[in-house]
């Protein structure tokens, strides 16, 4: 039977394309780019043209790209680079209260060495407001980081709308861009961003391979210190098999956006309709516009999103939650905490996320092998007991 991985947010396949670019550069292109001889020069210019093909998947240019380890490293790198720049010791940080685990954990991180850190919250869609970004300016602002789109519930982010205000407070912006590169349009000038951070696996490109965009002017200090590649920026010998994978599956994404995002959407319709038509108590998480085209987050009544997704995998359908236990701790997703959803229905979240190889035949298979799973456990949940319903 086929497997069903609907699990695109965690990460993506790579495309046989970009394996096959990827491949001459382990063995027989091997040189060290920072080599003057043709081996040198040879690996030296394939990172070249990768960083063209990254930086026209986000509209920069390519002397504005340095590649990074992962969209990890870029989030780290944008956020402390900023604050060790910045000649105040007493700085401020706005972001959200949503971001990815690598903004949150580097936010506190600075926090316990004395930054302040304003954590915005969203509306029940999981919006930022932009006027909050206004509100929460101060003089001793030196960084807004507000993601792009959710990686959980799909949300996507005023950006632009918070761009504006930042320039006009001469504040720099970053934004985490790795669930929207390459899915949906991305342009650091219609944004008004000044960082932007990407990550290869997430667009059907290798693993332990990221980007971090920085405007011309921007200030930022490195933290990996050695050689002088990347302009100075990042220290050591280059990843060259990763980021010619990563330029090659920049490259292909940008020319499929639209026609994929297209598709994606329909599916995406086709999945939201069929589940509230054969699951009762059921909401959507996240925008119902505002959205991801390959994302549907709902939250089910009376279940556990873990039990849910354990059923389904035995059904060889892979989904996630934003339950518990699947985060190895006892608290349930903050970012479905930040939407105010109560701990029930946070627990009871499921995240689906479909991407190139998804098929019209996967989202059958789910809405086939979802209600009666639901119906089961619900027969067995104190919970809906307790409810009297
Ligand atoms: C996956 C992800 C990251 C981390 O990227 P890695 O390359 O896996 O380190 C950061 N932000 C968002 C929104 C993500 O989805």
């Amino acid at each position: 039977m086929r497997r069903v991985y609907l699990d695109c947010a965690a990460t993506t396949p790579m495309r046989d394309e970009v394996l096959e670019a990827m491949s001459p550069y382990f063995k027989v292109r091997f040189g060290n780019p920072s080599s003057i001889h043709s081996f040198g020069q040879e690996a030296k210019g394939a990172i070249e043209e990768a960083r063209e093909k990254v930086a026209a998947l986000v509209g920069g240019r390519g002397e504005e790209i340095v590649f990074t380890s992962s969209g990890t490293e870029a989030d780290n790198f944008a956020i402390k680079g900023t604050v060790y720049a910045s000649k105040r010791n007493d700085n401020h940080i706005i972001t959200s209260s949503i971001e990815h685990h690598a903004v949150l954990e580097s936010c506190h991180f600075l926090e316990k060495r004395g930054t302040s850190v304003t954590y915005l919250p969203v509306d029940r869609y999981g919006l930022v407001d932009p006027e909050d970004v206004r509100a929460a300016i101060t003089e001793k602002t030196v960084l807004i980081s507000i993601m792009h789109a959710s990686n959980e519930v799909g949300t996507i982010e005023p950006i632009a709308e918070i761009g504006k205000i930042a320039r006009e407070r001469g504040i720099p912006l970053h934004t985490d861009a790795v669930q929207t590169a390459g899915h949906i349009p991305v342009n650091v000038d219609e944004l008004g961003v000044d960082l932007l951070s990407l990550s290869a696996h997430k667009l059907y490109g290798p693993k332990g391979m990221g980007a971090l965009y920085i405007r011309k002017g921007t200030r930022l200090v490195s933290f990996m210190h050695g050689g002088e590649q990347e302009r100075r920026r990042r220290a050591s010998t280059e990843n060259v098999p990763g980021i010619v994978g990563f330029g090659k599956a920049a490259e292909l994404s940008q020319s499929e956006l639209s026609k994929e995002a297209q598709r994606l959407t329909s599916l995406r319709t086709k999945l939201i309709e069929g589940l509230f038509e054969r699951i009762d108590r059921l909401i959507l998480n996240g925008h119902p516009t505002k959205r991801l085209p390959n994302n549907v987050n709902v939250s089910i009544e009376f279940v556990e999103g873990e039990s849910i997704l354990l059923n389904l995998d035995l059904e060889n359908i892979a989904v996630s939650t934003g339950s518990a236990c699947s985060s190895s701790s006892l608290e349930p997703s903050h970012v479905l905490l930040a939407l105010c959803l109560p701990h029930e229905l946070a627990h009871g979240s499921l995240r689906f996320t479909m991407g190139l190889y998804t098929i019209e035949e996967d989202i059958d298979r789910v809405l086939e092998a979802l209600p009666p799973i639901v119906a089961r456990l619900r027969a067995m949940s104190p919970l809906l007991r307790q409810s009297g319903i």
